[in-house]
């Protein structure tokens, strides 16, 4: 399962077909890279990419949804199997919150599913996209990872499928050294069919939060060298502008759980749709606007006044302890932040694309193993998601080629030798530019919203 993650690798030869060919980002956005994308919603079309691999000697990397900042999910040239159409449900028990769950189960699906029952993800990670392959994956850490340790730590058990096509059971007690090895092992080893997981036991949808302004990095260190034996949950914000004495000022939050019975209404709180704040700020400024009306400060100027204000005003609310629900902030203002800071979080972009007022409330899911819900058709990222256009063929020649090839969509496929076309609209057009400016042709011709979650095809 070795993989070469940088953009730019030419792509593997042999006749893989050129309609899963896609580029695909890291969430970061400094890097991309153009695979052939596979996203079986089933154990048996996961082992089916591996034989489809095998015959093309194509190397295979995994993804789940990409929420990595670099290249972890990316491997440019080969096979990119991606597990996020692999997110049922497979079996709960909500007397002892252990949870069976398919490895494309994100964060958020498995909080929402859990909450009413009185359950939370003893790891969450700053990002709620994430899957459970992908965090398993890289063995993520939330913001209580003194206390509790990674994710790894309450893995109850998982199958891993071998390069080879086989499929291991592992627990501390069976395949042990598998288990161990598997998870933070960057999807090297093999790929996550199913994972057990222990969930935390939540007596209310609320915690106490309690923030802790620090003068300096010194003191930020000491608030949480003294903070960590009292709470459950603690996060750093630092100011990374200020200078001289004041390097490293900022505010630390801590965040603790309700115990039994201090919460008058839990079966209120622990509601799902309990668990978002508000769609606008102050009861009248949609969040989705925020990243709008910060755009003007996101320049140094601008966010040291952003800074110093955050900071001053931390300082004059004092240590006023408060309550707030587990899944916080709304998807609209993360995305909003994102924005601005020039990244882009698709999921939250397009929550933040919905007319004021719509935001998404999310329903508290049937009870039960959910039912296989068909995964999204996909568009080029990008194409359509973040709104950006391919980039144009690198070469004269190329991009010549390509306005020979008729309007965007409308062309004849474009093939390398040796490749073969299974649309059949068309005659091919044999591509003899370089291996480099190949997918940017290719994405340019490729049609607007081509559907890409077709069957996988069986090896030959
Ligand atoms: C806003 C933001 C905040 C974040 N905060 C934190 C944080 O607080 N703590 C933290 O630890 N991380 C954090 N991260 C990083 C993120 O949680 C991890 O990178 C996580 O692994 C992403 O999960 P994913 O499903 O998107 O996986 P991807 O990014 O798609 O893949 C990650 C790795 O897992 C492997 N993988 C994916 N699926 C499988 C599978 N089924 N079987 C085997 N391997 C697989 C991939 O090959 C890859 O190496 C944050 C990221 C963002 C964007």
């Amino acid at each position: 399962m070795s993989r070469s993650a940088h953009s730019g690798a030419a792509v593997a030869s042999g006749t893989l077909p050129v309609e899963r060919l896609e580029r695909l980002w890291g969430w970061g956005r400094t890097s991309s890279a153009t695979s052939y994308v596979y996203r079986p919603s089933t154990p048996e079309g996961v082992l089916q990419v591996f034989e489809l691999a095998r015959a093309h000697g194509a190397t295979v990397g995994l993804r789940g949804a990409g929420q990595s900042y670099g290249d972890a999910a990316l491997n440019a040239g080969n096979i990119c199997l991606d597990l996020s159409c692999m997110k049922r449900i497979l079996a709960w028990d909500p007397g002892q919150g252990i949870i069976h769950v398919e490895p494309g189960v994100t964060i958020e699906q498995l909080w929402q599913y859990a909450i009413e029952d009185g359950w939370w993800p003893a790891v969450v990670p700053g990002t709620m996209f994430a899957t459970l392959g992908g965090c398993l994956g890289m063995n993520v850490h939330g913001k209580n990872n003194w206390a509790v340790g990674p994710i790894g730590e309450h893995v109850v058990e998982f199958d891993l499928l071998l390069p080879n096509g086989e499929v291991r059971r592992c627990s501390r007690e069976h395949e042990a050294e598998l288990f161990h090895a598997a998870i933070g092992g960057f999807g090297m080893l093999g790929c996550f069919l199913s994972v057990t997981l222990r969930l935390k036991k939540v007596h209310s949808g609320l915690l106490d939060v309690e923030p802790f302004v620090a003068r300096s990095l010194d003191e930020m260190i000491e608030v949480f060298e003294a903070r960590m034996r009292t709470a459950d949950h603690l996060v750093g914000w630092v100011d990374g502008l200020a200078q001289g004495g004041q390097v490293g000022r900022g505010v630390v939050h801590q965040a603790n759980h309700l115990g039994p019975g201090d919460d008058p209404e839990p079966a209120r709180t622990l509601r799902v749709d309990r668990q978002t704040l508000p769609a606008t700020l102050m009861g009248v400024v949609p969040a989705s606007v925020v990243w709008r009306l910060m755009r003007p400060f996101m320049n140094e100027i601008g966010l040291r006044l952003i800074n110093e204000l955050r900071y001053r005003w931390s300082r004059a609310s004092g240590r006023r302890v408060y309550r707030q629900s587990h899944a916080a902030p709304v998807p609209e203002l993360r995305a909003g932040v994102a924005r601005c800071a020039g990244l882009q979080d698709a999921a939250g972009a397009r929550a933040a694309e919905r007319p004021p007022g719509t935001a998404r409330r999310p329903q508290a899911p049937p009870r039960g193993p959910l039912p296989h819900v068909p995964c999204r058709r996909r568009v080029l990222a990008g194409a359509r998601v973040q709104g950006h256009r391919a980039e144009p063929p690198a070469t004269l020649g190329a991009r010549r080629r390509v306005r020979r090839a008729g309007p965007r969509g409308r062309g004849p496929p474009l093939l390398r030798e040796g490749q073969h076309d299974d649309r059949g609209d068309g005659a091919p057009r044999l591509w003899r530019g370089t291996d480099r400016a190949f997918p940017r042709a290719q994405e340019a011709l490729r049609p607007r919203g081509a559907a890409r979650d077709g069957p996988v095809p069986a090896a030959p």
